[in-house]
């Protein structure tokens, strides 16, 4: 699966990109815009971010136009092979010295640019498929059978909101909304008092599927342009109350956040696994979910880790405080390609630009939680900081920092860069 984009020999003349998130190994694609300037499509490398608009003259000129929008759904809908077509040439402008002159003006700091979603998103979908995430929040509800009969069958999913998907650094406006506390007779509308975040993958889709034609197991992964992180911002005191019988609604469409760099399968493919064996005595998949290949190499090699920072600590110029770590691995029940066969299984169809969310990936390690619901036990093991503070849930200027990266033997690591959110009070 890997080819001669991942040779760990490769560096480039931009010093910045050894040792960073975004070595030549990595190049992932974003939107970004410099001041009043119109938003373009670039590719990180090192500290930078090569303008794709700059060196139109040095690639294919089919891709021009595609990779001159505003948002990379067009591109995106074209597959993997053209994606991995223009990561080689990207490869030789970048390695070979020859070309240095006339890209290098082409490089923009990236803490100059302002990124935005990658996408325009149609269609926002988020799975559940940590199974001890869904374990440790079963457990609060149910302690004896945390998991509901259908979680080891079916990937279970529900249909998010597209329009409040936003980039990594949007602020977090504490929501207002209708919650019942447990000893009070009747409800009340205010500003939430449990607004939490999960951890999570973002996938993007890339050709997708008609109507009424589902993607086979077996091709699923082809229509995955790339990964991304995922802040699905919640906000537990109205879950608690809304829930039932739809799902979630109010208390999850208030904002998700998403790292804006869309991490390639062909960058991964260093770091692929095979996905974990399922526990003894669990079911084996259905045949439409169930594919050799999947099993050999679903697995994503990705680690994950969350920090916190309050207003406290950064007054006091205290470091962010570790909230997990752990690694997607071993938290998904289920793969990405499977994801994808079931979403499309009935005959949806899922359009290029497409979010899907994995789910909370938590581990089974108390180190590997990928929320506050859990980490502080529904509320009720507050955490300690180093600021002498403690928290259950977020209170106004808490930052919350995603970061994703891989590493493996004979593989230079890439990151996937950050997705933060800092919590205010509404206005
Ligand atoms: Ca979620």
């Amino acid at each position: 699966m890997t080819d001669e984009t991942n040779d760990p020999g490769l560096t480039s003349w931009c010093e910045s990109a050894q040792a960073s998130d975004f070595p030549i190994q990595n190049l992932p694609l974003g939107i970004f815009s410099v001041g009043e300037r119109r938003r373009r499509a670039g590719v990180a490398i090192g500290d930078y971010v090569l303008d794709l608009a700059g060196i139109a003259d040095l690639i294919d000129e089919d891709w021009r136009d595609d990779l001159s929008q505003p948002v990379l759904n067009g591109w995106l809908a074209r597959g993997l092979d053209v994606q991995d077509a223009l990561r080689a040439r990207l490869v030789e402008l970048l390695s070979d010295a020859k070309y240095r002159d006339d890209v290098e003006p082409q490089l923009v700091g990236q803490s100059e640019v302002r990124m935005h979603v990658p996408c325009l998103v149609g269609d926002y979908t988020d799975f559940y498929v940590g199974i001890h995430h869904a374990t440790n929040v079963g457990k609060q509800f149910r302690p004896d059978n945390p998991l509901l009969p259908n979680y080891k069958h079916v990937p279970i999913g529900y249909h998010g909101r597209a329009s409040s998907v936003r980039a990594s650094g949007e602020p977090v406006i504490r929501p207002w909304g209708q919650r019942k506390l447990p000893d009070a007779d009747a409800p009340e509308y205010g500003p939430s008092r449990r607004v939490d975040y999960e951890l999570e993958l973002g996938i993007w889709i890339g050709e997708g599927n008609e109507l009424g034609q589902p993607i086979p197991i077996s091709e699923a992964s082809r229509h995955i342009a790339g990964y991304c992180l995922l802040n699905d911002w919640s906000a537990r005191d109205l879950q608690a109350w809304e829930y039932q019988p739809l799902g979630p609604f109010l208390a999850k469409n208030f904002l998700t956040s998403v790292s804006p760099w869309v991490v390639s399968p062909q960058a991964l493919a260093p770091f692929r696994n095979a996905m974990p064996a399922r526990p003894a005595g669990d079911p084996e998949p259905l045949p439409y979910l169930s594919d050799a290949c999947d099993r050999e190499s679903g697995g994503l090699g990705i680690e994950l880790e969350v920090t916190l920072t309050t207003d406290k600590m950064r007054q006091a110029g205290l470091a962010p405080h570790a909230l997990s770590r752990g690694s997607a691995d071993a938290a998904m029940y289920w793969s990405a390609a499977q994801i994808v066969a079931h979403h499309s299984s009935n005959g949806c169809n899922l359009q290029p630009g497409d979010l899907i969310g994995t789910g909370t990936l938590s581990t089974d390690s108390a180190e590997g939680l990928g929320s506050l619901l859990e980490i502080s036990r529904g509320g009720k093991q507050p955490i300690h900081l180093p600021s002498g503070e403690t928290r259950s849930f977020l209170e106004d200027g808490d930052e919350v920092t995603l970061k994703a990266w891989c590493e493996a033997d004979g593989a230079v690591r890439i990151g996937f860069g950050e997705c933060v959110g800092r919590v205010f009070a509404p206005a």
